[in-house]
């Protein structure tokens, strides 16, 4: 199984469970996106909401009570075209495996305008909650018209001295209550209609956002000392090397209903095939889908393949 966000600890959580013996490949953000955030106040079962990085350690905590193994390791290759299926693992080697969940999620998307890049960790930032702390008392920007421009600009007025949002149209993608709460903000500001153009600097950290502004046609500088950007995500599947099918986006296609890929044996659960609902309840309910999914294949092919060869086989 390849990532460790709602959808790969639920699948680990089921397949441990069945005496699968599922080896867990966590990449670079063990516990996902809900790592990055603060309080879930919609999943399920708690009645006053609970801290992201609390609900990824207890479904991790879960998942190796039934004795699923995590290991910690990049996937650089994966070759499909036969069984066992092998992944190439950085810090691990060769794995290979009867059946595969892919629940590699998705990262933030870049704006891709000039000044950005060289301004990662020195001013621009993809996670408010990771970065907010160093605002404190200093004027930030948020550029994104979703939930998580809402959400991050909210949670950045705990530190920031204003927060402006920039974003390109007059209207909001966010939902209303996220966009009422944030109008209810007095610490926030807005600059809508306004297409993000270059990211300024002093040539040691961001001063400012150049915009255009869509209602004149000028160009402007929004004053700020750090810019955040929450403008959505891109799915986690460039390692897949076009090995599995996807939309044109990266998105993987599975078949309706099910979390099946066009590979047998490979099932893809959570944000990595999901463009549409992206909740960390949808991503668990997927991840539940594909770990029943695996079993099923697993019992089908069980004259062909011993389910139990899933392994490391060299370090
Ligand atoms: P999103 O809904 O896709 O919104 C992305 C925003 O960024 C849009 O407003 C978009 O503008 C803007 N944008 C995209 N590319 C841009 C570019 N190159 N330059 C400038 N602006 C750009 O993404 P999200 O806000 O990350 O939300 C993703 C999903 O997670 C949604 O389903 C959301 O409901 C959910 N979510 C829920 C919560 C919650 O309920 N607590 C919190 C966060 C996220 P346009 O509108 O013009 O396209």
């Amino acid at each position: 199984m390849l990532g460790t966000g709602p959808a790969g600890l639920t699948a680990a959580i089921y397949l441990a469970r069945a005496n699968m013996n599922p080896i867990v490949i966590e990449g670079e953000q063990p516990g996902g996106q809900l790592t990055l955030t603060t309080e879930v106040e919609n999943f399920p079962g708690f009645i006053d909401g609970i801290m992201g990085p609390d609900l990824m350690d207890n479904m991790r905590k879960q998942a190796e009570r039934f004795g699923a193994e995590f290991k910690r390791g990049w996937v650089t290759d994966v070759d499909v075209s036969q069984k066992p299926i092998k992944l190439h693992v950085n810090g691990l080697g060769e794995v290979v495996t009867e059946s595969l969940i892919l629940s590699t999620g998705a990262s933030a998307k870049l704006l891709q305008i000039p000044g950005e890049q060289e301004h990662i960790g020195s001013g621009l930032s993809t996670c408010a909650t990771c970065d907010g702390f160093f605002y404190r008392g200093k004027k930030v920007i948020i550029v994104g018209g979703g939930d998580s421009a809402m959400e991050e600009a909210n949670f950045l007025t705990k530190f920031a001295s204003e927060v402006t949002i920039i974003h390109r149209r007059n209207e909001l993608r966010a939902s209303k209550i996220m966009q009422d709460r944030a109008k209810r903000n007095p610490k926030i500001a807005w600059g809508l209609n306004k297409t993000p153009l270059e990211v300024i600097g002093d040539g040691i950290k961001v001063t400012g956002l150049k915009v255009k502004n869509n209602d004149t046609g000028e160009d402007e500088i929004v004053e700020a000392e750090g810019i955040f950007v929450a403008i959505g995500h891109t799915p986690n599947t460039a390692f897949l090397k076009g090995q599995i099918e996807t939309d044109e986006v990266g998105y993987i296609q599975v078949k309706p209903g099910t979390t099946e890929t066009n590979i047998p044996g490979i099932y893809a659960c959570g944000d990595v095939q999901d463009d549409k609902y992206r909740q960390a309840i949808t991503a668990a309910g997927t991840g539940c889908m594909a770990a029943l999914d695996v079993e099923r294949y697993l019992e089908s092919v069980s004259n062909e393949w011993n389910p139990i060869l899933s392994g490391v086989t060299e370090g």
